[in-house]
């Protein structure tokens, strides 16, 4: 009985250091506050993929405690050129779409809107980050003001 509690800490904490050691993901948090963070609470003004990655993931808590349609986020990955038009045109789409053109081009990529208390993940090739200036930010109306940065490959 022992032997197993000992073994099940041990699985547990070789997963742990796996899921660190990992970095074609990052963890970050979104808030009430209107901004992203990493998950220590320090503004999150960058996200850097390392070149070696395929896949890069992204999972987002949302740690505040307001409704989707209050206070929605969501991980949107464009040029930093096209952040403006893809929020104009998503508008038109409101909440149900996540204030998002569907199928846009520009859009690399999307994880769901999610409200206070919920995660949400978005993994996408790496190959679709071109030469060029990428940049994160959240869609929900004039959220990506304060919550965005700069996205890049190293
Ligand atoms: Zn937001």
């Amino acid at each position: 009985m022992c032997c197993k509690k000992v073994l099940l800490v041990l699985m547990c904490s070789l997963a742990s250091s796996v899921w660190a050691a990992d970095s074609c993901t990052i963890d970050i948090k979104g808030t009430d506050l209107i901004t992203f963070t990493d998950m220590a609470g320090k503004p999150l003004r960058r996200i850097t993929v390392p070149a070696k990655c395929n896949q890069f993931t992204i999972n987002m808590f949302h740690v505040g405690k307001m409704p989707k349609t209050a206070m929605g986020h969501n991980v949107v990955i464009t040029k930093t050129a096209d952040i403006s038009g893809v929020i104009k045109d998503g508008m038109r789409y409101g909440i149900s779409k996540d204030y998002l053109p569907p199928k846009d081009p520009r859009i690399v990529a999307a994880s769901t809107m999610i409200g206070g208390g919920a995660k949400t993940s978005v993994q996408f090739p790496v190959a679709k980050i071109k030469n060029g200036d990428y940049s994160f930010f959240c869609s929900f109306i004039g959220h990506d003001r304060k919550m965005r940065g700069k996205f890049e490959i190293q």
